[in-house]
């Protein structure tokens, strides 16, 4: 009987966490890295895939996406093994079975007004939260910037979390500051000694109140050294925001206003046909392919016009400048400031975190090893997955491989299984990462499940930790 369910062979593997790098064969059973090797006898495979020429590394963990539509085809395809979704873990389950691509997915329900009896008890919050883990999350995600609560409403929320040892991330904003490095600094103060996820940190440094490489530069010297503060960033130009406008004329999404400013153009109905216009905001066109579309132009416009404005809406938004800061600087220490590197994608086609990191390590601004704990390692801790991040024997046989000419993904393979390969996926259910208290929703629903726990992810161990590695 062979002894492998897949044997990698002849690829090189960067692997840091085990100071592993060169040409090996990977030999995989059960889902597992069981051999690291060279020279591992075929004859003991069912499978051999031939990775002469490619990279592999430990499998891209996306710690910021949005699981719904096409996403889990374009993450497939973008080399991501495993994600945290940023809202809505009921959808994510639901799509489980229709749009499953074999993918690792965790799951957040946001969490905000309007709460029952307008300002929320502790025991208004902390029910939410059961209900929320029962439902399979492993925590909640504060949606400021949309769903903007009081000062003290939002304090509570963090606290309440912390107090269940739930996952809590946030998008900035409350009812006093908007998704702005005001905002950012904000939830930090708002978080005071509880730790707190500072969900997508490049979208409040933009340069909507001044330059946007010195608005990172401060939004870096705010989050350097706290130790209970969580963050990634991403790298794509484009956000993803709301397109409609409201009965004043004026664009609901406080985000779409922000991004109007930062672009010229006035905060209103005509400003926002100007910027779909001129290709500076994009709509939402559904999808093709298994790829989401967005049109701007012409096109664009009488699209948007025709959904009466209420379609998503992209703006150019993200300044490069802003953007590679946040993504590159590390402290005296050596440990970056901004923990991870996300997309903020799923459903969006900016799920480029691979691409983007691969130009920036040729560029020279980061090296192998930092793109690898930006993009899967620490990932891994984010998540509280021991067995990720690394692939020594015993891992999880997670893998993305890279075409390094290309600068992309060319293959992805998730516990063992290759579920995509040359853009085409063959992936198809995944598993649902909860907790405990999910287990129950994740039987029922009849999905492949993990139990992890938030208390051992970085949001809450990070502050124990000296240097990471
Ligand atoms: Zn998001």
């Amino acid at each position: 009987m062979p002894r492998f369910d897949l044997l990698l062979r002849g690829g090189r593997l960067v692997d840091p966490k085990n100071e592993v790098e060169g040409v090996f064969d990977i030999g995989i059973e059960a889902g597992k890295v069981v051999e690291v090797g060279n020279d591992l006898p075929g004859a003991m495979a069912w499978r051999i895939v031939d990775l002469d020429g490619y990279t592999l590394i430990p499998g891209v963990i996306d710690t910021h996406t949005h699981v719904r539509g096409p996403a889990q085809l374009m993450m497939a395809k973008a080399g991501v093994c495993t994600a945290l979704d940023m809202g809505d873990v009921r959808g994510v389950i639901d799509e489980f079975h229709n749009r499953g691509c074999g993918l690792n997915i965790a799951g957040l329900q946001i969490v905000g007004p309007p709460w029952p009896h307008g300002e929320p008890s502790a025991q208004d919050i902390a029910g939410f939260v059961d209900e929320v883990m029962a439902d399979g999350a492993i925590g909640v995600k504060i949606l400021g910037a949309y769903r903007p609560a009081t000062l003290r409403a939002t304090a509570l929320m963090i606290e309440m979390a912390n107090r269940a040892r739930v996952y809590v991330a946030m998008h900035a904003g409350t009812l006093e500051h908007g998704s702005d490095f005001d905002g950012m600094v904000e939830a930090i103060e708002l978080a005071g000694d509880n730790c707190l996820h500072v969900a997508h940190v490049n979208s409040y440094l933009r340069g909507l109140h001044r330059d946007a490489a010195e608005e990172a530069l401060a939004g870096l010297a705010v989050l350097k050294g706290k130790r209970n503060i969580v963050s990634e960033s991403y790298l794509a130009v484009i956000n993803g925001t709301g397109g409609k406008i409201g009965k004043d004329g004026l664009p609901e999404s406080p985000v779409a206003r922000n991004c109007l400013k930062i672009g010229g153009y006035s905060v209103d109905d005509k400003g926002f046909e100007a910027a779909i216009r001129d290709g500076y905001a994009q709509v939402y066109a559904g999808e093709e392919g298994g790829e989401t579309v967005l049109l701007s132009g012409r096109e664009g416009v009488e699209l948007w016009r025709a959904q009466g404005t209420d379609t998503g809406a992209s703006f150019r938004v993200n300044s490069p400048r802003s953007t590679m800061l946040l993504a590159t600087t590390k402290d005296e220490q050596g440990e970056f400031i901004v923990d991870a590197i996300s997309t903020d994608g799923g459903n969006l086609p900016r799920n480029v975190a691979v691409q983007s990191v691969l130009s920036l390590v040729r560029y020279g601004a980061l090296s192998m090893e930092d793109f690898i704990w930006k993009v899967s390692t620490v990932g891994a801790l984010m998540l509280g997955l021991p067995g990720k991040g690394h692939l020594g024997v015993g891992a999880d046989a997670d893998i993305t491989v890279l075409d390094l000419r290309l600068g992309k993904a060319i293959m992805t393979v998730v516990g063992g299984k290759v579920v995509m390969a040359h853009g085409v996926v063959y992936g198809s259910e995944g598993t649902l990462l909860t907790t405990g208290r999910g287990e129950r929703r994740a039987r029922e629903a009849g999905l492949k499940y993990q139990i992890v726990d938030p208390a051992e992810m970085w949001l809450y161990t990070k502050r124990l930790s000296g240097l990471p590695g």
